[in-house]
């Protein structure tokens, strides 16, 4: 189902993210899969306003988590990359930071600035699954942090991104959220990564060396409280990847459908069947993202289920479109495989399938 199918009035945003995927993005979905960060499509996308909604007066989450989803039926690389951008801006909207609100929101909301998230490596953390790897000792105006992340996505080399490091204080251990900058001194950024898919969403390492993080840049000291506030919208806006992937997928077993329907019915799962669970989850997530400052552990759990059903659906959706396109998805340019590779990466990125079962183990029930 488009876009115009699924919304029957898509808001003039949702328009004009439409168009900039029709007529830019689509075109170049291989060159990205072979590795080309699509830097001109991302600021389009931002002076369509596919990264504010949710950080405008008049917070529509929904919105956003719909542009997203357009932008991975054709291309969960891009998709990725703009809910980087649009955490990002969830950041920066959700702290008490005056000065970024008034300065870099803007940018990072209409896509003039551009930037990511470093926060796998604390969200594992904070479920007892990895150690920090930031540590910051207190300067006289803010912070000097050194250590590594092994993957910052959306990144250029003067892009902004937030991180999470651990200060020690007096023997006791806090967290301290903040922007840091790829090209600010003390952080190095490389592109030295090779995935089996993902290739376009310029995703560096980036080592920390007595980099000084400002006052300025600082946006939860410390963070407890503020990520309660935020962790709901960081997963909830990562369910557009799913959307996205699943409508796809539909549409690539309904092309086969007049040459190869004759066979693929007897395929367990049919388009149909991908169709009403999407409606179901789509319903529910649209449902969740009226209310992403909830804190409560009960729309938390919710919130986790829905990410899951996604990340867990879009993997089904494209194995079958697969199984339903045959020989001409397995070509080396076949959409088929391309999307398949894709949909792996929604399950694998943090909070990974794995994560979001055992956070819905440990979590207290509702
Ligand atoms: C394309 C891509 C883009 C990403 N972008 C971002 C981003 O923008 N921001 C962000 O914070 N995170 C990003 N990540 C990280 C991602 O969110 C996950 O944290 C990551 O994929 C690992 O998740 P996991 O929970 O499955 O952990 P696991 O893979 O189960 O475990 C992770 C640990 O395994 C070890 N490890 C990792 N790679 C290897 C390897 N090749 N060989 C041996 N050991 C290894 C490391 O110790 C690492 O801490 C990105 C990952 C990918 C693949």
């Amino acid at each position: 189902m488009t876009l115009q199918e699924r919304i029957a009035e898509p808001s003039a945003m949702l328009t004009r993210v439409d168009a900039v995927a029709s007529s830019q993005l689509m075109p170049i979905v291989r060159e990205i899969d072979d590795g080309h960060y699509p830097e001109d499509i991302m600021r389009a996308f931002g002076a369509a306003g596919a990264y504010g909604s949710h950080v405008a007066a008049e917070m529509d989450m929904g919105q956003t988590i719909q542009a997203i989803a357009r932008g991975g039926e054709e291309c969960i690389s891009t998709a990725f990359c703009m809910w980087c951008q649009s955490a990002l801006a969830w950041y920066i909207a959700s702290s008490e930071n005056t000065s970024l609100k008034t300065t870099l929101l803007p940018k990072v909301a209409d896509g003039t600035a551009l930037g990511g998230t470093g926060l796998s490596n604390p969200m594992k953390t904070f479920f007892g699954i990895e150690k920090m790897r930031l540590k910051g000792t207190r300067t006289e105006n803010g912070y000097s942090v050194r250590g590594s992340l092994p993957w910052v996505s959306n990144v250029g080399e003067d892009g902004y991104f937030g991180i999470v490091f651990s200060v020690e204080d007096e023997g006791r251990v806090k967290h301290v959220m903040a922007v840091a900058r790829g090209d600010q001194a003390g952080v190095k950024t490389v592109l030295d990564h090779d995935f089996m898919s993902m290739a376009g969403t310029a995703t560096r390492s980036v080592q920390f060396r007595d980099a000084v993080i400002e006052d300025d840049f600082i946006l939860a000291d410390p963070i407890d409280g503020y990520l309660q506030k935020i962790r709901p919208g960081f997963v909830l806006m990562q369910t557009g990847m799913a959307l996205g992937m699943i409508r796809s997928s539909i549409k690539l077993m309904e092309q086969v459908r007049g040459q190869l329907g004759h066979v693929n019915k007897y395929l367990e799962k049919q388009p149909e069947d991908f169709q009403a669970l999407l409606d179901d989850l789509e319903d529910e997530i649209m449902d969740l993202a009226q209310t992403p400052y909830d804190t409560s552990i009960a729309y938390f759990r919710r919130v986790i289920t829905a990410r899951l059903r996604g990340g867990e659906a879009s993997t089904e959706a494209a194995h079958f479109a697969m199984l339903h396109c045959g020989a001409r998805g397995f070509v080396s340019k076949g959409a088929a495989q391309r999307r398949l590779r894709e949909s792996y990466f929604i399950a694998v990125v943090t909070p990974a399938t794995k994560q979001l079962r055992k956070m819905l183990a440990e979590l207290p029930a509702a």
